[in-house]
């Protein structure tokens, strides 16, 4: 080998049958070429066409410096995104007319769960958000308030008198108007035709929790005289579509779905949902997950089948949305800066005024009735010390090739199984290296690539 060649510690590999990628894993964009060209050109290094490609890839470098140049620049451009907020969370009641069997929500907030917030403390809550936001919103990022529990639907007063405020807001120009998301996130069965069309008036979006087709989805969600919830979410489905309402998915895959749940396709299809999403379940609060199956194994089999059944709903451009927000990423040649807005500015407002920077922390960073106007989230030692876990700041992950599509996962999940915020989150290690290599050797991409010498 030539001495002046120097390869970058970025440079990542992954070989399938006689290919072999070759790309730059902060910026993947991979070239393809026969594993025994790849070999030989590491044996002399004297393809000069190979080596200006390359080059154009900084995956061959001047030096050591040039990498590390690189990457200080690149941290600096990641941090400066670290002082925003676009996520404000209102938890109306911790209360639930539900008792699903895993629910994380139910095993995790203990302090205030018969609470319901009041409309003072939501408008305090969206004045310190605002206060966030303030100084010109950004045209091109979406910005989310979500009505959150529980069921946020047992606090409709709190609710309605919020929706008020926001909208006072808007007309002042204290909260953005057009990329401002209304979300509600509820289990569907105290919906109906009054609230849908109260729903539609403010444009809400309704994330609805249903893991699938009947009997998947009422395993495990029941009520507490435990009955399925089943044919209480259709018919709130229905008459959502009836007044217009946009429907969000959002599904628990358990043991169980993955391995019943392939026609719930059919059911997304019919309600023409605008959004699906499925959720690896998290935490130790899952004694189901202990007894019966591994956890890495649930991990590997839950992130199988995210892809499988991603790959068969594209067809009815249905699109996961873990898989869709990382296939933008790869189709931008985008950096995934954080997974989980409690490492930034997401402000979580409980019912009795607590802040926090994720729903499902109870310890609370201060409470709102004694918050200054000068309080911002992303300077709190919680939140910093969230950032310091981000794949960027850990060894082991700057060298895991799907460290651009990664974002550091979940870090209540990996605090509440390990005590140490500091490890990885495996559930997302193992989906995002599942997605990053199925995306990476797509014939499509790979057949139309080949370098040839
Ligand atoms: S820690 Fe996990 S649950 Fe909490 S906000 Fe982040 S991603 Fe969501
Ligand atoms: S957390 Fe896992 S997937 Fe993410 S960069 Fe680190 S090793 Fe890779």
């Amino acid at each position: 080998m030539q001495d002046y060649v120097h390869f970058s510690r970025f440079l990542g590999t992954s070989k399938h049958n006689n290919l072999i990628a070759v790309f730059h894993r902060l910026n993947p964009s991979p070239v393809y070429l026969e594993y025994n060209t790849w070999t030989t050109f590491l044996r002399n290094c004297n393809d000069k066409k190979f080596i200006n490609i390359l080059r154009q890839k900084r995956l061959i470098i001047d030096s050591k410096q040039t990498d590390k140049n690189y990457f200080k620049a690149f941290k600096e451009l990641i941090e400066s995104n670290f002082r925003n907020s676009s996520i404000l969370y209102l938890i109306l009641t911790k209360q639930c007319n539900l008792e699903c069997n895993y629910c994380f929500i139910r095993h995790s907030s203990k302090v205030d769960r018969d609470k319901l917030m009041k409309p003072s403390i939501a408008k305090l809550g969206i004045d310190v958000w605002a206060r966030h936001i303030s100084g010109g919103f950004n045209k091109n990022r979406q910005y989310f308030i979500i009505f959150y529990g529980g069921e946020p639907l047992l606090n409709l007063y709190t609710l309605q008198k919020a929706l008020e405020y926001i909208q006072l807001c808007q007309n002042r120009h204290r909260l953005p108007r057009k990329n401002l998301n209304l979300v509600l996130a509820t289990n569907g069965t105290l919906l109906n035709r009054k609230i849908a069309k109260l729903l539609k008036r403010y444009n809400i979006k309704v994330s609805i929790g249903l893991d699938g087709i009947k009997n998947v989805n009422d395993y495990y969600r029941k009520d507490s005289e435990g009955n399925g919830t089943f044919n209480r979410v259709i018919r709130a489905m229905t008459i959502l579509r009836q007044e217009g309402v946009d429907i969000w998915i959002s599904s628990a895959l358990t043991p169980y779905s993955i391995r019943y749940n392939n026609r719930f396709i059919n059911i997304l299809e019919r309600y023409k949902v605008d959004q699906f999403g499925f959720n690896i379940l998290r935490g130790k609060t899952l004694p189901f997950l202990k007894r019966k199956t591994e956890r890495y194994h649930y991990y590997k089999m839950a992130s199988d089948f995210i892809v499988r059944f991603s790959r068969s709903s594209e067809i009815s451009k249905i699109y996961e949305r873990q898989i869709e927000e990382r296939l933008r990423l790869f189709k931008e040649e985008k950096f995934c800066i954080i997974d989980c807005g409690g490492c930034t500015g997401q402000l979580v407002i409980h019912p009795n005024g607590d802040i926090t920077n994720c729903p499902l922390v109870s310890r609370r960073i201060q409470n709102l009735t004694n918050t200054d106007s000068k309080f911002r989230i992303w300077d709190t030692s919680i939140t910093k010390n969230w950032q310091k876990r981000l794949p960027l700041y850990n060894k082991r992950c700057t060298s895991c090739n799907a460290i651009s599509i990664c974002g550091g996962g979940c870090p209540w999940n990996v605090h509440s199984i390990s005590r140490n915020i500091a490890l990885r989150d495996n559930s997302i290690c193992v989906l995002n290296n599942k997605v990053f290599e199925d995306w990476l050797w797509t014939k499509q991409r790979c057949n139309t690539n080949i370098y040839r010498p």
